[in-house]
């Protein structure tokens, strides 16, 4: 029998244990699941990042941090985490997130707003032009920004993906380094930032990135709020160089009252809600970790705790 902890809030007890009994049931593997074990007794923590659990020290018997949530800003510093730390990679999160990006991005393309909000009654009769004319850049081309180029590319779409080191994604133009940033800003008709929040991605798009698109391009972001410098933005956004912006994720949130991201005409704020893990299958990838684990084979979706994520 081993010990699997769940460190995370209790509402999300209530979410996961079911899912998690199910999972380890059908995996064969005899565990007793709690929110309470005494620490030198875990043999695996199950995590979520704002949870209490913030010293890893005491458990001393632990193989691996099973975080829940995709992004990992707030657990790769944690100097007393020594186990191998992985992270969530979700089949319900990743078609949740590959939707609400194609679904933001077709509201852009179509140019959707115009007719849903016409106060002057304006009859112009517009066509928008079809998916293989519009240039969509996915700065980010992990588990997340693949998805999205993939269902992007399935609509028409002209997809460019940028990512750290260089990827082949069929049917996408696959850029990567800092002239690969320029060529994929230089097309970003709409750009989608799915990147971590890492000292390499802080303020990625800045006034010199947002003059690299070609004006009147749109943005959509929901990685995190530190990849966009926020005063480029509204400059951006306020000379026109942005048409507007969709915004998902900001460095405080909820977003403050008054921050000027609530009033602006061209920003859309949503409330970080792009996507999130689903229990029934982010418990099957919580689960094949514990398996391998056992089994003395490597986990996967393993955090780069240098890369930060
Ligand atoms: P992932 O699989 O780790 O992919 C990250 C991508 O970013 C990779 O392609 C990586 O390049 C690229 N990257 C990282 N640092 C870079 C750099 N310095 N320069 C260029 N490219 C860089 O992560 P994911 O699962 O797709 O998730 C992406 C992010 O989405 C998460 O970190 C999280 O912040 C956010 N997220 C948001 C929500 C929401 O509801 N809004 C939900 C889940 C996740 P390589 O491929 O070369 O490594």
């Amino acid at each position: 029998m081993i010990n699997v902890l769940f460190a995370a809030r209790t509402e999300r007890w209530e979410t996961y244990e079911a899912p998690l009994r199910t999972a380890l049931a059908r995996a064969g593997i005899d565990a007793h699941l709690a929110q309470d074990i005494t620490p030198a007794e875990v043999d695996y923590i199950v995590y979520a990042p704002n949870s209490d659990l913030q010293d890893f020290t005491p458990y001393t018997r632990a193989k691996a941090v099973l975080n829940l949530w995709a992004g990992v800003e707030q657990v790769t510093g944690n100097k007393t985490l020594r186990i191998p730390l992985a992270r969530m990679v979700d089949h319900g999160l990743t078609t949740g997130m590959a939707e609400w990006v194609t679904g933001h991005v077709m509201r852009y393309h179509l140019g959707m707003d115009a007719h849903i909000v016409n106060p002057s009654h304006a009859w112009a009769p517009e066509t928008p032009p079809l998916a293989a004319q519009r240039e969509v850049a996915i700065l980010g081309l992990g588990a997340l920004g693949t998805a999205c180029a993939q269902m992007l590319l399935g609509l028409g779409f002209r997809v460019t993906g940028w990512s750290r080191s260089p990827k082949d994604v069929a049917g996408v133009t696959c850029l990567h380094g800092d002239d690969g940033l320029a060529q994929a800003l230089k097309r970003a008709e709409i750009a989608v930032t799915l990147l971590p929040d890492t000292a390499a991605t802080t303020n990625l798009l800045n006034a010199d990135t947002l003059a690299q698109m070609p004006k009147g391009a749109y943005l959509i972001n929901p990685g995190r709020g530190p990849l966009i410098d926020d005063d480029a933005l509204l400059a951006a956004l306020d000379a026109g160089q942005i048409a507007h912006a969709t915004l998902d994720v900001f460095r405080t949130e909820p977003l403050p009252q008054g921050h000027p991201y609530w009033a602006h005409p061209r920003v859309t704020v949503t409330p970080h809600i792009a996507a999130e893990t689903r229990a029934s299958t982010a418990s099957e990838t919580i689960v094949e970790n514990i398996r391998r684990g056992e089994a003395g084979v490597p986990f996967i979706n393993l955090v780069d705790r240098e890369l930060g994520y």
